[in-house]
Formats: C-alpha cells, sequence, structure tokens
C-alpha cells in the first residue's frame, strides 16, 4: 500500500514537472521573440554540462533581440568601386556566407553570425563618431576581408553552392535570425570580436600578436583544431633562396653570420620576433613574406634546405572557426563556443544607443 502512495507521488511529481519542460522544448523551435530577461552573467563554465548530460543547443540562456542594432548599414562594395544601403540582417547573412562554410554545424554559424555582428557595430560605431576611413567612401564596413569583413552577394554564393544552394542560404540566414541582435560585450561595450580559421592548438594573447592587451582576448585551449584539414603544412627552401627572398623584402640584411638569429615565440610557439641577416622583424611580417598560413612555424635546416612545419592557419587571435565547429559537433551551443573563446564577456540583445 505505502509502495503505491510513494509511486504515485512519484508519478505526480514526474508529470508535474514535465509540463514546463514539455512546454519549452515545443516552443524552442519558434522564433525568438523574448523579451530583455538578464540572463547574460552565464559563463562557458556554468554553462558546461555534467557528464552523461546531453546539451540542448536550442536552448537559449539568453534573450534575442525582436530585431537587429541598426535597419540598414552603408557598405563599399570595392570589386564595384560603389557604396549601397544594405538591409542589415541580409548584410549580416552575406557576410557570414562568406566568412564560414555553409556546411559547418549551425551552433558554429550561430557563434560566427553573433562574431561579425559585434565586429561590424563595433567597428561601425567607432567610424559614426570619428569618421569612415578614406578608402569606404564614406560608408560604415566594406566588402574586403583584409579590411573589415568578407561579403558575398547572395545570389553569387547560392550560385557558387549548386544544389545546396538554398538549403545552405536557409542554414546561414537561420543563424543570424535565430540569434537576432545579440552581440558581445566587455565592460559594457561591444567587443573587438576578432576570429580565425584555426589555431595552433591553443588562441594567441592579442598582447604577443599587437602588442595591446585585451583582456577578453587572452590565450585559450583549443586542441580539437589539431584534427583541422590542413592543421599542418610544410614548405621547404634551400638557404640559398631563403637569403633571396629575405633580401628583397627586408632592408639591410646581413647573412655573414648565417640566416636566423634569435627567435621570440609566444606561449603556443608562435613567432613574435625573428632575426634575419641580424635584422629583427615582427613573426607578422616573417609570415608575410613567406605567405604562410600562420606564425607557428618551427623549423628543420637538413644539409642545404630548410623545412618549415607551420600550424594553424590565421593571427590566431580570438574565435577560431574550425574549433568553433569541432565544439559544436561536441553539442556545445553557440553561446557555450563564444565564452570559450572570448574571456569575461557578456552575450547581450543589442539595440542601437
Ligand atoms: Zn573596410
Amino acid at each position: 500500500m505505502l509502495r503505491k502512495v510513494v509511486i504515485s507521488i512519484l508519478c505526480l511529481i514526474v508529470l508535474v514537472f514535465s509540463i514546463p519542460i514539455t512546454f519549452l522544448a515545443l516552443h524552442s523551435d519558434e522564433p525568438e521573440v523574448t523579451q530583455n530577461v538578464d540572463k547574460t552573467d552565464e559563463t562557458g563554465e556554468e554553462n558546461t554540462l555534467p557528464v552523461g548530460a546531453e546539451a540542448d543547443p536550442s536552448a537559449s540562456p539568453i534573450a534575442v533581440g525582436t530585431k537587429e542594432p541598426m535597419d540598414t548599414i552603408s557598405v563599399y562594395i570595392a570589386s564595384e568601386d560603389r557604396v549601397e544601403e544594405m538591409d542589415f540582417s541580409e548584410y549580416l547573412k552575406c557576410s557570414v556566407a562568406a566568412e564560414m562554410p555553409a556546411s559547418f554545424e549551425e551552433e558554429a554559424l550561430k557563434a560566427q553570425a553573433v562574431a561579425v555582428r559585434t565586429y561590424i557595430i563595433q567597428r561601425a560605431e567607432y567610424y559614426q563618431e570619428n569618421g569612415t576611413p578614406e578608402e569606404h567612401k564614406g560608408a560604415l564596413t566594406c566588402t574586403d576581408s583584409t579590411h573589415c569583413k568578407g561579403w558575398v552577394s547572395k545570389e553569387e554564393k547560392i550560385k557558387a553552392w549548386g544544389v545546396d544552394g538554398e538549403l545552405y542560404w536557409k542554414k546561414i540566414s537561420d543563424a543570424v535570425d535565430s540569434t537576432c541582435g545579440v552581440i558581445m560585450m566587455y565592460d559594457g561595450k561591444p567587443i573587438n570580436a576578432v576570429f580565425h580559421a584555426m589555431s595552433s592548438g591553443a588562441t594567441e594573447d592579442a598582447k604577443d600578436v599587437w602588442g595591446s592587451d585585451v583582456p577578453y582576448l587572452k590565450s585559450v585551449d583549443s586542441s580539437l583544431d589539431k584534427n583541422a584539414p590542413k592543421y599542418e603544412t610544410t614548405l621547404s627552401m634551400t638557404k640559398e633562396e631563403m637569403k633571396q627572398k629575405m633580401a628583397e623584402n627586408i632592408p639591410g640584411v646581413d647573412f655573414s653570420d648565417g640566416i636566423f638569429g634569435e627567435i621570440e615565440r609566444t606561449a603556443t610557439g608562435s613567432i613574435t620576433s625573428i632575426e634575419i641577416g641580424k635584422v629583427k622583424i615582427k613573426g607578422s611580417e616573417f609570415r608575410s613574406i613567406l605567405d604562410l598560413r600562420s606564425t607557428n612555424v618551427s623549423f628543420n635546416v637538413v644539409g642545404d634546405v630548410i623545412h618549415m612545419t607551420i600550424h594553424g592557419y590565421g593571427h590566431g587571435v580570438g574565435m577560431s572557426q574550425y574549433g568553433a565547429n569541432f565544439l559544436a559537433q561536441e553539442g556545445k551551443n553557440y553561446q557555450e563556443i563564444l565564452n570559450a573563446y572570448y574571456t569575461g564577456i557578456e552575450l547581450v540583445a543589442y539595440t542601437e544607443q
């Protein structure tokens, strides 16, 4: 008898608690138009699920916005040398499409959407206050990926995707829409949301790469990047070829004591500075002269040949895109991914001030 009562009570408890869960599950696919509930203090660590628990990527711990921070944005289309006023959301979709493979996981694409939105807002606010750079011809952003963020027109990209075109566009479109208005903030301001293709196994501290200390751009583990395609690349050349290449690009080199002198590296092994023919240059300069995929280079000299092994791709600061995709494959949602790469940030639905 007592057993029956206990079972009945247990059933009742399960039923009562499962109602809100079912309700939430049923509504998680709907466009998120929640109010600005402050749940943004959740960090990646707090979001870490206990072993055995399943992550529910659709369970959004932060409130997304009902509209983007800007309705439209002026964009300088570099290839056509003209400025176009674009719908902001459409601009974001075209930029995400240019910056990350659409075959990546949905949560990685959402993380990318938030990163691009944050980056553009941070820059746009700066340009609005301080004036736009000359090469923008008055626009707040441009389509040159080396200057601002990459951009490709919807039609062009759908065509390039071929049979998967419409499907991929929808995937990217959903990633932007389902994170509507969400950006990363630090100390009450939009962050400089830099990202790169893949790290050398850990991301770089901004201070080591660009010289200025940025509290949210610290070196973090990203060891899953080692599984990325072309994580390791190699380049070999003779000593003579190396000397010639360096002499063409660095004034005043003197190879009387050999080619390489002192090499300074970050904790991850990336070159911050390197002495070439008695001239000290930055690791980034060395990378650019040889067109290497990153500054994480190790050398092995055999006879007359210099063998270089390069790890990762890009400057290594902020979010690793491949790393984001690997985390998404492990069941992490976009908030967890962003919190893993940007230290101490807040995710908030942002409206123009
Ligand atoms: Zn630009």
